[in-house]
């Protein structure tokens, strides 16, 4: 069995670019869709990120709810040093022992269903925009995807026009035909916006990127009342909310519902790309093989490796509970600096995906959170997002919430 090396506590080598150096490659090599003045990180342990000046900071970012688990957890870690070593791709052209054990595992956690495995949120979602466009052409001419103001479900051309962010696909048009878009949270609208040739209804159960906004309960249990009565498909993108980060597995058992299929992404391989999505096992006969749909990555067995050592830590660590405890203290800890800081207008979201808003004072309060060790993201407009490690401890809850009270007094 391979062992761990201890983690390395001098990265620093005599051979180290310096911070300037890397900054003149990112700027000559690199096209500019980043922002390139960020820290440059070196090192991750847990909650903990290292950058090249040898500073230290507490992430409540975990690479965009990727490193759910923490930076660099053992488990995975060391799942994938071994596989990497025995086999890592073969392609989808031969089985591998990962993907089918995997797959049986999250449809026990999911809706019984079908896996598909993909290399991204994005991927996962265009998948199954391609499986509800088969459905819909197979129960009359139907095409059409009611999607929602503020979400985001890619980069890709399909889910560009599934996102109601009109921003992120300005100058790319013509926009890929068949989303009509409407509000969130507006089951009226969602009614109204049905036509004969609408087959489904997109969205995601916690608008993440657009600015931490849960669905209402009788909001999400709406539409599937509205689908079964229309006879339309429920899609979910969990590529955010799953995986435990808002307190249940997958975000839409706190709903009582069941969608006929979601995908999931972000976490599930804690930091090794990893996505899928999952069908009810009647959408899953829709696909043949070699035809319908494919991918060569996807699902291979380093990757599905790491997914399963995922899967053993939610089976051996306790995060859910976690995320559950955590989740109520981060969340009452920032209800206190409410009332303390009027900057603060809401607190919003679910476990441990919560959003503040902060409207004008977001910029300022992200830098000096940054400055004191506090790394943060933000969402939509004027919100402040914290993802912590599923993982979290009590003192790094109260860390951060020192941090950012210092940050906004
Ligand atoms: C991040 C995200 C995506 C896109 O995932 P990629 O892996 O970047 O393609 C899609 N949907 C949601 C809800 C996301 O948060």
């Amino acid at each position: 069995m391979t062992r761990l090396r201890p983690p390395k506590k001098r990265f620093l080598l005599p051979m180290t670019p310096s911070s300037e150096e890397i900054r003149a490659l990112y700027r000559d090599a690199m096209v500019p869709t980043y922002n390139f003045s960020a820290p440059i990180m070196v090192r991750g342990e847990g909650s903990r990120l290292w950058d090249l000046e040898g500073r230290e900071y507490l992430d409540f970012t975990t690479g965009i709810s990727v490193c759910s688990l923490g930076h660099c957890h053992p488990r995975v870690a060391q799942a994938i040093a071994r596989q990497a070593s025995t086999l890592m791709h073969c392609s989808n052209i031969f089985c591998n022992l990962n993907a089918p054990r995997l797959a049986m595992q999250l449809s026990q956690k999911g809706i019984q269903g079908k896996v598909f495995f993909a290399n991204s949120g994005a991927e996962a979602n265009e998948g199954m925009i391609k499986t509800a466009r088969l459905w819909g052409s197979r129960h009359g001419e139907r095409h059409e995807i009611i999607v929602f103001h503020t979400s985001f479900h890619g980069r890709t051309l399909a889910t560009l026009a599934a996102t109601g962010q009109p921003v992120f696909r300005q100058g790319m048009e013509p926009d890929m035909p068949g989303f009509v878009t409407v509000p969130y949270n507006d089951l009226e609208a969602v009614e109204k916006a049905i036509t004969p040739h609408t087959c489904a209804i997109l969205l995601e159960p916690v608008q993440a990127e657009g600015g931490v906004f849960p669905a209402t309960p009788a909001f999400l249990q709406g539409l599937r009342q509205l689908c079964d009565q229309k006879k339309l498909l429920l899609l979910l993108d969990e590529v955010q909310t799953g995986m435990g980060r808002t307190g249940s597995f997958f975000c839409f058992q706190q709903y009582d519902i069941r969608p006929d299929a979601f995908s999931t992404a972000k976490a599930l391989g804690n930091g090794i790309p990893l996505a899928c999505f999952q069908l009810s096992q009647e959408l899953a006969q829709l696909h043949q093989p070699g035809l319908t749909h494919g991918s060569t990555f996807g699902g291979n067995p380093l990757s599905t490796a790491a997914g399963l050592a995922v899967m053993e830590a939610f089976h051996q660590e306790n995060i859910l509970e976690n995320v559950r405890i955590q989740g109520a203290a981060l969340r009452h800890g920032l209800e206190e600096l409410q009332k303390k800081h009027p900057v603060i207008r809401e607190v919003r979201g679910l476990g441990l995906l919560l959003g503040i808003q902060l409207d004008d004072a977001l910029p300022d309060t992200v830098a000096k959170c940054r400055e004191k060790g506090l790394l943060t993201l933000t969402a939509g407009k004027g919100v402040m997002r914290l993802l912590p490690s599923l993982k979290v401890t009590s003192q790094e809850v109260q860390t951060a919430l020192a941090i950012l009270d210092e940050a906004l007094s």
